[in-house]
């Protein structure tokens, strides 16, 4: 169940109303990134989840995120009643507020309605939680964009939590990922890799084809040079199993 609390989970005080920027902060309420997304992913995931300490950390932070999307909707009312009635009337009447009344909308920074295909869940906890650290990145992407233009001090301060949030959660599922030996481990469920699991197949031709990092150097990947093998006429690049096109019938 949920307990209301009339109450935000870290005080909004903005200092200085501006309907334009409430239109960006839109974003983080019925945006992809936004924290109606996070909140039902996390809460939709929690119910295929069958470690019962992860499904009450998604549903714990799903709730937060409940929270969150509260504090961006008290932003989102302060910056715009109060602009509707003050000098900053004319800029008011310039957003999308003029149309569907001042405070929070379910749509984004653009007008566009929220989606449930903003929600990324399905089959695994793995593959949920590591679209859940993509998906804190996201969130957290966009609150930066929002401080940085933000108008006053109050929002900045309510956004710094925000965005500090994020990242504790990102922390989590990570640990969570760590706790199954999954963070640097992709494989999960019955797949049997074929011999390519550590091939780095180069596909770059020039100067730029002997670049290397860790992502594709031995001891972890081996290199399949297929440019290469194919300007060789086929030797090499048949030996790497490679098909040439076009195919001979
Ligand atoms: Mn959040
Ligand atoms: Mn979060």
């Amino acid at each position: 169940m949920f307990i209301h609390r009339p109450d935000p989970i870290h005080q909004v005080r903005v200092d200085t109303p501006d309907p334009i920027f409430a239109e960006k902060l839109l974003e983080q309420f019925g945006g992809a990134t936004g924290e109606l997304s996070a909140a039902l992913t996390y809460f939709t995931q929690s119910f295929h989840c069958e470690d019962q300490g992860i499904r009450d950390m998604l549903q714990n932070i799903a709730t937060e995120e409940f929270g969150h999307l509260e504090m961006v909707a008290m932003m989102v009312e302060q910056h715009t009643k109060r602009a509707r009635q003050g000098a900053q009337e004319k800029a008011f009447n310039s957003t999308l507020f003029a149309m569907k009344g001042y405070g929070p909308h379910l749509v984004d920074s653009k007008g566009t309605t929220w989606d449930a295909r903003y929600v990324n869940e399905g089959a695994h906890i793995v593959r949920d939680l590591r679209a859940d650290i993509a998906a804190e990145a996201g969130a957290l992407a966009t609150y930066e964009a929002l401080i940085r233009i933000a108008p006053d001090e109050g929002s900045r301060e309510a956004l710094r939590h925000l965005a500090t949030r994020e990242v504790a959660h990102a922390r989590m599922f990570m640990k969570a990922l760590e706790s199954m030996n999954k963070l640097d481990d992709p494989l999960f469920g019955d797949l049997q890799p074929d011999d390519t699991v550590d091939v780095w197949f180069n596909l770059t031709m020039g100067p730029e084809a002997d670049r290397r990092g860790p992502w594709n150097s031995e001891p972890e990947f081996h290199t399949r040079d297929l440019v290469s093998a194919a300007q060789r006429g086929g030797g090499a690049g048949a030996q790497a199993g490679v098909r040439h096109s076009p195919a001979k019938k």
